[in-house]
């Protein structure tokens, strides 16, 4: 049985993947910002669930008190803005959540990972192209893929490997938002404006959680052994 954690559990593409990691018999720790939404995810799978904000580097310490086999570092922020708009303290706090919390929780995960051990960062079709009213992000997201990047780089030798699953556009709360976003700013439906979002896509559709967790799965699985610093790319031929 491996020891998984997954961070910003408590929703979306984090839930889905907890849940399909618990379901597969592995023992399974959920962190996020709220016990009641972990204990939703959690709905009676026997997880472990954890009150931490990755931007808080002794909460993300106090997670690894015993080795994690698979760490998915998976919690993220996004507030789109036209960058001439955009405060400092909305910038901070998306680079804090999105590249230092991945960075805070790889790092403390490798105090006692072992050989075997997984490293996988919730990244983004945006950390592989550019966009508009979202630079924050964008640039927050080229940066955990940097990190991957490197990091993959230095772990090899311990027999650790270090990925990134890039999707696009996936039906979560986050992709609400964001539809949520282009509605307000174009006078248009939340339909239209997911339709509008995703005619950028080749496949013309939203893509599912359950199929970021099938490229979470593979990278977390022995097969993928040398599959090592990849941008897996879960977004239809987007990118
Ligand atoms: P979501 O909003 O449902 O999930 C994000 C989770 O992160 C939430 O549970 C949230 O509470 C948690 N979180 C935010 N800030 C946190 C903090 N400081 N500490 C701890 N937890 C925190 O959205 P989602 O779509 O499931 O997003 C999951 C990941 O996937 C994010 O990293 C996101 O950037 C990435 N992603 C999402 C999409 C999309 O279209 N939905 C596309 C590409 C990548």
């Amino acid at each position: 049985m491996r020891r998984v954690l997954v961070t910003g559990g408590g929703s979306g593409i984090g839930r889905a993947i907890a849940q399909a990691f618990a379901d597969d018999g592995d023992a399974v720790t959920i962190s996020g910002r709220r016990l009641d939404a972990l204990e939703e995810t959690n709905g009676g799978r026997g997880m472990t669930c954890v009150a931490c904000d990755v931007t808080d580097e002794a909460q993300v310490a106090a997670l690894f008190g015993a080795p994690f086999d698979v760490v998915i570092a998976n919690a993220g922020a996004g507030a789109p803005m036209k960058m001439r708009d955009l405060p400092l303290e909305q910038w901070n706090s998306i680079i804090n959540v999105n590249l230092t919390g991945v960075f805070l929780t790889f790092r403390a995960a490798l105090q006692t990972m072992q050989a075997g051990g997984r490293l996988i960062a919730m990244a983004s079709t945006a950390s592989l192209q550019g966009g508009p009213n979202i630079s924050a992000y964008v640039a927050s997201k080229h940066g955990v893929l940097g990190l991957v990047r490197a990091l993959a780089t230095e772990v090899a030798r311990d027999g650790i490997t270090c990925n990134a699953v890039c999707p696009g556009f996936v039906d979560t709360p986050m992709g609400d938002a964001a539809a949520e976003g282009v509605a307000k700013r174009f006078g248009i439906s939340q339909e239209e404006a997911t339709a509008r979002i995703v005619s950028g896509n080749p496949m013309r559709r939203m893509i599912r959680p359950e199929e970021v967790v099938a490229a979470v799965k593979f990278l977390a699985s022995p097969e993928a052994s040398m599959v090592n610093g990849h941008a897996l790319s879960v977004s239809g031929g987007e990118v």
